[in-house]
């Protein structure tokens, strides 16, 4: 019987690569969509055009209750989880002199507390099967921190000790905890940004001198899954081009 994913976001940049790598790779792929977003149905029309085969469930990740609904269906409807990919994540960028408490909350919500609200419900039943991979999508700049950044660069650098702290309290029970830190993707989250602040600003601080592409990231989460990195637990690896090394 194939192994259940359930990436978090996973119609966004990452996520839909995320997904179908892991359906390439034999898992059955569930994803969560933010309750209200309409593209659903067209992502999932368009999925099945491409070959794949992916449910998909309304979840606030920022909302213990809803992603507690929201994992309860997918136990229900495909069973456990053995894969979880924590790769929601907002950014609500502005410097710390204007930055207000709703935008601070509002990251530290989408990007953190939805970590601990995805695993709870599914981080027990890893432990009493003996296997499980928990993935924590972060970023470089919750290492290196980033200008404008303070709610956003916090958030994921808590990503990454939540990941540590798990990791040894689930070790000795077949279940690993890491983070990915990925630099500047090509995603709309990126792509999104003017592209004289992307030429001039950005791609002069990665030395590969490019984004980095989400099949890139999709394949280092594909192999965090797999059983070949069973040995590979509470790390931060990073995938930037060179852009920030530890
Ligand atoms: P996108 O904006 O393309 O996708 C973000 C996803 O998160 C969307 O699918 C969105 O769903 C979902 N999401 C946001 N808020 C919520 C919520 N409250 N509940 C449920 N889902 C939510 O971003 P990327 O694919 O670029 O980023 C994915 C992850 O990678 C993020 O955590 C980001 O911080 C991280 N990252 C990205 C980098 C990049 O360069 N792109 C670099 C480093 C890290 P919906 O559209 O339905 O709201």
């Amino acid at each position: 019987m194939s192994r259940i994913t359930l990436v978090t976001g996973g119609m966004g940049g990452l996520g839909e690569a995320i997904c179908m790598k892991m359906a390439d790779m034999g898992y059955e792929v569930a994803t969560t969509y933010s309750p209200g977003n309409s593209k659903v149905t067209a992502w999932l029309a368009e999925m099945k055009q491409k070959g794949y085969t992916f449910r998909a469930y309304p979840c606030d990740v920022a909302s213990f209750e809803s992603a507690q609904e929201c994992i309860a269906k997918v136990v229900k409807d495909m069973g456990p989880v053995d894969v979880l990919v924590n790769n929601a994540g907002i950014t609500r960028d502005m410097t710390f002199k204007k930055m207000d408490s709703t935008n601070w909350d509002l990251v530290m919500k989408t990007n953190l507390d939805s970590v601990f609200n995805m695993t709870k419900p599914v981080c027990d039943g890893m432990t009493d099967r003996g296997w499980g991979r928990i993935i924590n999508i972060s970023s470089v700049n919750g290492q290196k921190g980033a200008f404008g950044q303070t709610n956003y660069s916090a958030a994921k650098a808590g990503m990454h000790g939540f990941s540590k702290a798990l990791a040894l309290e689930v070790a000795r029970k077949g279940v690993t905890v890491n983070t990915i830190s990925p630099g500047y993707i090509g995603t709309k989250m990126v792509t999104a940004i003017a592209p004289e602040v992307l030429e001039s600003k950005i791609l002069p601080q990665i030395p590969m001198g490019r984004l980095g592409k989400p099949e890139e990231v999709a394949g280092l989460v594909a192999y965090l899954a797999s059983d070949e990195a069973a040995f590979l637990t509470g790390a931060n690896i990073a995938i930037n081009g060179g852009q920030h090394m530890q």
